[in-house]
């Protein structure tokens, strides 16, 4: 057979264009000589070729990503130098250090940086202006993913862009889980198939994406629908054809960062929190030297001076490099998600649900987080520059809509159960803010005119190579002598608290402590070997069984203990401490609300507050759960959706009622109290199976209590007969009519009612 001399030129090229990182496919085409089918051919061949050998290579460990070519030089891993630094010894520090490189954003990206500066040996400054992780950093769904959508994108377009990215995130997940074994694992997550053409494709893209990743991933297995259905009873039957399950990594968002900052801090790094940069300082050749920063605590201002600055203040990077040039245009643009928190039985144990392509049209995922399940959709609404950055009843209604088209139609989907909401913007580079056009990157170090690095995009998932890329950067332009070139965090760096941590070591604190289980599990998954120092210094309970280990509430293994250990981890403020140090304001709002006076307590004795400061702290924390945790999206949304319509008389008639029920004045009633109120009114007794609608109704805060409005919510449906919104009310009425002998109706499909924010 006669070889087309053509295509062995663009097949030889091609192969010359890999081995060779620096050309790109469209140079060669111009060297093939500009003919248009002769370059098409020669893109989609190197394409191939480079995926081919992307994934063949995969195995073989770390590649090189752009910025770094990883030099081996095999020094040991440094010691941590020192016992954590105090805030007040950083802020000591900045006044008399001259530091090679300041980094200001304590989320994911700038710690990471931070880690990576100081274990290469470099005077590092860390500046944050709220707290570690208090962006988008604690805000995320919690995964350590490769980013199976973006393999899709990779394969459907031949982009080997979107295949380095996915091959970085897979390898980093597996860095990751190295780096903090102890705050990060796999989880497994189901993966419907609602067509039988649907299982080969995607059967296709989870073998590459298991070929991608590094090896002893866990692999993938397939499912047929009855045993996705036991997996998940909730989905819909009619539309399953069958089920896979693979494995992504998932972690504490907040509390890796911040263990990422108190690390670098142990290895050298000067970090501090709530500092925030008022002013880039600029040195007699008008380049960056530095940043003036404001302790926000005190007002005080600081002069930090380095020879490199690093803005890694994700998606607000543009107002820094502002500071820097007036003229720069925009490098940063932003994407809003929010993500929604429901009781654990929305999930099941342990196994999360991801559907890229629900039959509605849209994507959904539901993943297991710490006794909870958190809802999201992995669909980006785009670039919302002006929203504020608090979550709305809009975002939680759009959730709970996917949620009730995804589950079975017999699943009560109730808005009473969303129990936390919070969202987050997501920093993308300018060029990549469409889902809809190829992105070469979704990450950008740009060096600005003068001297400024700025880091803009990337994932939680990515920020050690993020973080690894950028370092490399400064080194390189700010001609800085670190004592290693190479980075160790990819293999051989722990975090704080990693090393001599085992899976089994809560068994420990069990046993030497006297502690409960899921707060020894609790306490060992989130300070790693360091949980024996929380365990030191807990109290003793008083009590036969747990010996030592006081909760803070009773359905969450949170300790008083914690709470000490928060402000020796750089907690400033409450909001801190109920919102990234535990994360009860991130899993139930309002048990972070219960909880805040005996944390305020707490902290007010570490921290000598006075009670003036004490009680703002509580205001401060409250209008943060408010607006950022969504519990004045709950609120007002029942207060907008179910209008009260009783005369004046009326309501002082049952306020007085409820009043007295309310002896101890906690500003609750229970259900059975409702139920009394309600036989005085007619009914003898309150079937119990309607007990659980009453609940769905009216308590709003699904405590099984129901306040003063929510209670006379009830009176004035009863009272008024006007069981538009409440379904118990319009239950409760027509078994009136039937005792007076009208037909009872067949049950009715009411629409939310009390609960239906
Ligand atoms: C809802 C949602 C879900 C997500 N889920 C995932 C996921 O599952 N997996 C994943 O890999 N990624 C996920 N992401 C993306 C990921 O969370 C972000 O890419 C990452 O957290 C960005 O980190 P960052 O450090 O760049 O930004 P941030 O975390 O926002 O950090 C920037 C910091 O800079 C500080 N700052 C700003 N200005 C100043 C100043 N003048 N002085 C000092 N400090 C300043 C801010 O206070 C802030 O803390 C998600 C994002 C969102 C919104």
């Amino acid at each position: 057979m006669k070889r087309n001399p053509s295509k062995l030129f663009c097949s030889v090229s091609s192969l010359a264009l890999i081995l060779s990182p620096h050309t790109d496919s469209q140079n060669f085409a111009c060297i093939a000589g500009g003919n248009h089918s002769a370059i098409a051919i020669a893109n989609t061949m190197a394409k191939i070729l480079q995926m081919a050998v992307m994934l063949g290579s995969s195995k073989l460990g770390h590649g090189s990503f752009g910025f770094d070519e990883r030099q081996t030089d095999s020094a040991p891993v440094p010691q941590m130098k020192r016992e954590l630094p105090t805030r007040q010894m950083c802020l000591e520090a900045f006044k008399r250090t001259q530091y090679d490189i300041l980094i200001v954003g304590g989320g994911a990206v700038g710690s990471g940086c931070a880690l990576d500066a100081a274990t290469r040996g470099l005077k590092t400054a860390l500046v944050e202006a709220n707290d570690f992780g208090s962006g988008t950093s604690s805000k995320s769904s919690k995964l350590l993913h490769g980013g199976l959508r973006d393999l899709e994108q990779a394969i459907s377009r031949l982009d080997v862009a979107a295949f380095r990215r996915v091959r970085c995130s897979l390898q980093e997940r597996s860095h990751i889980g190295n780096l903090a074994p102890h705050l990060s694992q796999p989880v497994p997550i189901l993966l419907p198939v609602h067509h039988w053409w649907e299982a080969p494709l995607y059967y296709l893209k989870l073998k590459i994406y298991h070929l991608m990743a590094p090896k002893g991933t866990k692999s993938f297995q397939y499912l047929s629908a009855d045993e996705a259905l036991e997996v998940f009873p909730m989905l819909r039957p009619r539309e399953l054809f069958g089920a896979f399950v693979f494995y992504e990594g998932q972690h504490d968002d907040a509390r890796m960062c911040l263990s990422v900052a108190l690390t670098a801090a142990r290895y050298g790094a000067d970090i501090c929190n709530h500092m925030k940069v008022l002013r880039l300082i600029k040195g007699k050749d008008g380049n960056v030297a530095g940043a003036e920063a404001v302790d926000q605590l005190t007002g005080k201002k600081y002069s930090i001076r380095a020879k490199v600055v690093v803005n890694a203040t994700g998606h607000m990077s543009d107002s820094l490099r502002q500071m820097e040039d007036s003229e720069a245009k925009p490098l940063c643009t932003r994407s809003w998600s929010s993500i929604i928190v429901l009781p654990r039985f929305y999930c099941p144990e342990e196994v999360g649900v991801f559907d890229p392509h629900t039959p509605n049209g849209r994507s959904i995922f539901f993943l297991p987080w710490q006794g909870h399940t958190l809802v999201g959709s992995g669909d980006e609404p785009g670039n919302l520059p002006g929203q504020e950055s608090q979550p709305t009843e809009s975002d939680v209604q759009s959730l709970l809509d996917g949620v009730k088209h995804f589950v079975s139609p017999n699943f009560d989907v109730r808005r009473c159960d969303v129990l936390a909401v919070w969202g987050g913007f997501k920093p993308l580079p300018v060029q990549s803010d469409s889902l809809h056009h190829t992105r070469l990157k979704n990450h950008v170090i740009q060096l600005g005119p003068r001297n400024m690095l700025s880091i803009v995009g990337g994932t939680w998932s990515s920020f050690r190579a993020l973080a690894e890329k950028t370092v490399n950067a400064a080194i390189r332009y700010g001609d800085l002598s670190p004592l290693r070139n190479d980075s160790v965090t990819a293999e051989s760096c722990k975090l704080d608290g990693a090393s001599g941590w085992s899976p089994k070591m809560f068994i420990r604190l069990v046993q030497d402590f006297g502690m409960e289980r899921d707060v020894a599990e609790h306490l060992s998954n989130t300070y790693g070997s360091n949980a024996f120092k929380v365990a030191v210094n807990a109290h003793s309970s008083g009590m036969a069984w747990p010996i030592v280990g006081k909760r803070l509430h009773s359905e969450f293994p949170y300790i008083e203990a914690e709470v000490k250990q928060g402000v020796r981890d750089f907690a400033c403020t409450l909001e801190d401490m109920v919102a990234r140090r535990l994360r009860v304001a991130f899993l139930n709002v309002q048990v972070a609300e219960t909880i805040l006076p005996q944390v305020a307590n707490i902290m007010a004795k570490e921290l000598n507050w006075t009670r003036e400061q004490m009680k703002k702290q509580i205001r401060d924390t409250r209008a943060f759960l408010k607006t950022q945790m969504g519990q004045l999206t709950k609120e007002n949304a029942s207060q907008m959706n179910i209008p009260i319509k009783m005369s004046v008389r009326q309501v002082r008639k049952y306020a007085g009622q409820f009043s007295q029920m309310d002896e101890n004045k906690t500003g609750y009633v229970s259900i059975s109290d409702c139920c009394k109120v309600m036989k005085t009114m007619g009914v003898k007794e309150v079937p119990v199976d309607l007990m659980h609608n009453v609940l769905r109704d009216i308590d709003v805060h699904a405590q099984g209590k129901v306040n003063l409005y929510e209670f006379l919510l009830l009176m004035s449906a009863l009272v008024q007969g006007d069981t538009e919104y409440l379904r118990y009310a319009r239950l409760y009425l027509d078994q009136k009519k039937q005792m007076q002998g009208s037909i009872f109706p067949i049950a009715m499909q009411m629409e939310r009612a009390g609960g239906s924010l």
